[in-house]
């Protein structure tokens, strides 16, 4: 005899109803089948809702009104199919169901509460139906049907009308009390059991899974099949994580620990009666019956894997008691625990100090104030005695645990597992394992829980590493940095990075798809989109697909997005930027934000700030981190200047050289944002800070590359036309550098605490002097680097080098390293 289970999910409607039907006849040539049902999906949801409206007095007809179109549709499908199907059989059943529940709705609605008696005998209503259906279509089909009813056989010794818990032993001696007919299928509705007085009792939501079981316990069954809409038990829940790994086998305890802490695919009480009986368990896909599935037993499992699963439990609130009263006290904890149990409030996970001076124990939400109360009640001493502080209470809490029997003795998972959570910037409210280190698991936020399981799954199964950008500002940089992410994809892809641009937006436009906006016409997307930037909408993004590592990237120079920076890293994004707004903005900013990134364990990159893609800010916190000290800084830190004074080496003269600039594209459209040195002066503060000095922008003396003086009104054609009258000065200061062997370059320096931008003249022997064309160079003088000073020098503006700077930044946002 082998005993198969059939889901909601299963059931759904007269396809599925065949479907099902099909797959038991085609078992039950092979060898004899018990069958279980649950009531179609959706059926039990609507008579949970039915009670809780009724006894709050409130009318209950729109979820009747759900659970008679679902039946009547089901009956009229399955007749459309078999023409002898008994039809008018199964209405006339349905409509004395219908009947009993409306009388037993009177009564509650009478009392204004609903005896959990009564309710049992509503919710079982489902499975009742279900069956009644079943049973017709497989007489139809030319099948023997027996039915077995649960009240009469499956015997409660504890756990109440709603949880009711079975008593095996009882139970199989009725069985065995009657010969099997041999050759029919048997039919039970699951979900439901009886007591002793023969009341109709029910076994807890999902408790479908558990009727199956304990069948298959009291029939001494060959195996138990649990037929659901999945190929079987995932690492985590298929649902929610899409690369979950399908887990071919499972240990008993495996089994339980996972269902336990809420994987939903099985219920938690139905490993015990198969365990205890050494029946095999298989978990099988209904649509896919082909597949494998998952098999439960007590086999060593093939696969070999550290952690099997991850599974998150919701709906808990945490109960912490502290108090000097705890302490060395003998017999606290046990009292704790009695008077909780008494109130029939159960357990999930607990957690003690080591100090003795508190312990914390998490229990369903609703379960709070009972729980509350009788412990006010047992401890009114120690409470009116200020030996126990108030009972503190942390609802809306989540439990994420990692099971896998190879956990045991193996070093590193709890440190992986609370890492992952860290990475994810999700705080862990206690953690607790098994003493069979069979299960390790965390509480956290369940607002952060879907984003808690994602986060270890990547970290404990896969490969890959990921990262969802938010692109601002999509002009010169921008757009190249999203054309370098495409160019790159697969060759990223083949070192384990998924990059996706989530978002992209410029200052008037944004889109956003969580699937990854479409690169190959990106572009046109924007031109299209009406939405604006919203930061709102970005993080709603985030969390409603549980992204575990955003990126936002500045490629704009706008000073509002800069002032928000601190609000992204709030948010959880980490930021990357090429823009220096924020970097030169008020001291506090700058503190702020480096102390926000921190807390908020996310990662503010600014690389492209100087130099472009040179790797500046990274290399000059390197040398500090490893204890260098900054003595002296020159830099050419301007490509455009670069370009321009490097050709007054060649005898050109200086409104020639900035006109050839400006059309080449190596100046800003107007000159005078180089020539003024202010962007320069930026740079050089960033550089500042960076060794340490708290400097402002206005600290930064600034010598323009402009006579002293020099008239630079009106627009920026008449600035042009008039910059042939500095050619003059420009030739003096060229022709005495020439006199003493040195060139003219636009230099940024630091020394003795000071920064200055300002035109100098440079020997041979300077790093700088040959440096020109629009590179970049600069030279600092360390304690480490001394008399020559270390050099970086290359390209230090356009868009192409400058993108690339900003993709190295957005690759170093990648925090975890994967073992392998
Ligand atoms: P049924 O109606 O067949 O009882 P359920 O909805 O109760 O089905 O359970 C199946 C669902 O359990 C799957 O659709 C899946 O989303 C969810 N689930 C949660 N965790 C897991 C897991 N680790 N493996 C497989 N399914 C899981
Ligand atoms: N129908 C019941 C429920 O929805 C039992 C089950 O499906 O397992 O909870
Ligand atoms: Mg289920």
């Amino acid at each position: 005899m082998r005993v198969l289970k059939f889901g909601g999910t299963s059931l759904a409607n007269a396809q599925r109803f065949n479907q099902v039907a099909d797959i038991v006849i085609n078992n039950h040539q092979q060898s004899q089948i018990a069958l279980v049902l649950s009531a179609p999906s959706g059926v039990t949801n609507n008579l949970v809702a039915v009670v809780e409206k009724t006894s709050q007095g409130l009318s209950a007809d729109e979820h009747l009104i759900a659970i008679q179109k679902i039946f009547s549709e089901l009956i009229q499908g399955l007749k459309e199919t078999y023409v002898e199907l008994a039809d008018q059989l199964l209405r006339n059943t349905f409509e004395n169901e219908i009947s009993e529940l409306t009388q037993l709705l009177e009564g509650v609605r009478l009392l204004g509460q609903c005896p959990p008696s009564i309710e049992a005998r509503i919710l079982s209503k489902g499975e009742v139906l279900s069956v009644a259906c079943m049973k017709q279509l497989l007489i139809a089909k030319g099948q023997n049907v027996e039915m077995i009813i649960p009240q009469q056989k499956l015997i409660s010794f504890k756990g109440g009308y709603l949880e009711a818990q079975i008593d095996i032993k009882a139970s199989r001696e009725l069985f065995a009390k009657e010969a099997i007919v041999s050759n029919a299928i048997y039919l039970m509705p699951g979900f439901t059991a009886g007591n002793e007085a023969g009341e109709t009792l029910v076994l807890g939501r999902n408790g479908s899974d558990y009727s199956a079981a304990v069948l298959a316990a009291c029939l001494k069954a060959e195996c138990c099949e649990i037929w659901t809409d999945v190929d079987g038990v995932y690492s985590c829940d298929p649902r929610l994580v899409k690369d979950a790994k399908l887990l071919t086998s499972l240990s008993y305890a495996e089994a339980m620990e996972l269902s336990y802490f809420g994987a939903k695919v099985l219920h938690p009480k139905t490993i015990a009666p198969i365990a205890q009986h050494h029946i095999p368990c298989l978990i099988k896909n209904t649509h896919n019956p082909q597949a494998e599935g998952t098999l439960i037993s007590a086999q060593k499992s093939d696969q070999k894997l550290r952690v099997k699963g991850i599974s998150d439990l919701k709906g808990l609130s945490m109960l912490s008691i502290s108090g000097p009263g705890m302490k060395g006290i003998v017999g606290m904890a046990g009292r704790i625990f009695t008077t909780i149990s008494r109130a029939g409030v159960s357990i999930i996970l607990i957690t003690q100090s080591s100090s003795e001076y508190s312990l914390s124990f998490c229990i369903y939400s609703n379960d709070t104030q009972k729980a509350i109360d009788t412990l006010n009640e047992e401890f009114k001493l120690e409470f009116e005695n200020n030996l126990l502080e108030e009972i503190d209470v942390i609802d809306k809490q989540a439990i994420i645990s990692l099971v896998g029997d190879g956990m045991k003795k193996e070093k590193g998972v709890a440190a992986r597992f609370l890492m992952a959570l860290t990475d994810a910037s999700i705080n862990v409210t206690a953690i607790a394992q098994g003493s069979s280190e069979r299960s390790i698991s965390a509480v956290v936020s369940e607002k952060k829980a879907n984003e808690a399981v994602t986060a270890c799954h990547h970290s404990f199964f896969s490969k890959a590493q990921f990262i969802d950008l938010f692109v601002i500002g999509c002009g010169g940089v921008g757009g190249a940095l999203v054309d370098q992410i495409h160019r790159q994809q697969s060759y990223l892809a083949e070192r384990n990075i998924a990059i996706r641009v989530c978002g992209v937006a410029n200052s008037r436009a944004m889109i956003l798809d969580v699937e990854g906006v479409d690169l190959n016409n990106w572009r046109d997307l924007l031109k299209d989109a009406t939405d604006e930037l919203s930061l709102v909408s970005m993080k709603s993004l985030v969390d409603g697909s549980h992204i575990i590592n955003p990126v936002i990237v500045d490629c704009t120079s706008n000073d509002a997005i800069a002032a928000r920076y601190v609000d992204f890293l709030g948010a959880g994004f980490h930021v990357v930027t090429a823009n220096k707004k924020a970097n030169t903005s008020s001291m506090d900013y700058y503190h702020q934000l480096r102390l926000t990134a921190l807390m908020k364990r996310r990662k503010f990159l600014y690389d492209t700030n100087v130099g472009a893609g040179l790797p500046v800010i990274e290399n000059m916190q390197n040398l500090f981190n490893a204890g260098d000290r900054l003595v002296k800084f020159n830099g050419i830190l301007s490509g455009s200047l670069s370009f321009i004074f490097g050709k007054l080496d060649e005898g050109k003269s200086f409104s020639d050289v900035t006109s050839e600039a400006r059309n080449i594209g190596f100046t800003e459209p107007d000159p005078r944002d180089d020539l003024s040195g202010t962007d320069v002066a930026r740079k050089l503060l960033i550089l500042a800070r960076e060794a340490g000095m708290e400097l402002n922008l206005d600290d930064v003396e600034i010598e323009q590359a402009l006579p002293p003086g020099f008239d630079d009104t009106g627009t920026t054609d008449e600035f042009m036309a008039r910059l042939p009258e500095a050619d003059a000065y420009f030739k003096a200061l060229q022709d005495k550098a020439n006199e003493e062997g040195k060139v003219l370059r636009y230099i940024g320096s630091i020394e003795d605490g000071k920064c200055k931008c300002s035109i100098m003249a440079v020997d041979e022997n300077d790093p700088l002097n040959k440096v020109k064309d629009g590179e970049n160079a600069l030279a600092f003088y360390s304690q480490y680097y001394q008399p020559i000073p270390l050099v970086l020098r290359g390209y230090g503006a356009g868009t192409e080098v400058t993108a690339a700077g900003v993709f190295a930044d957005v690759l170093r946002t990648l925090n975890w390293k994967q073992e392998f």
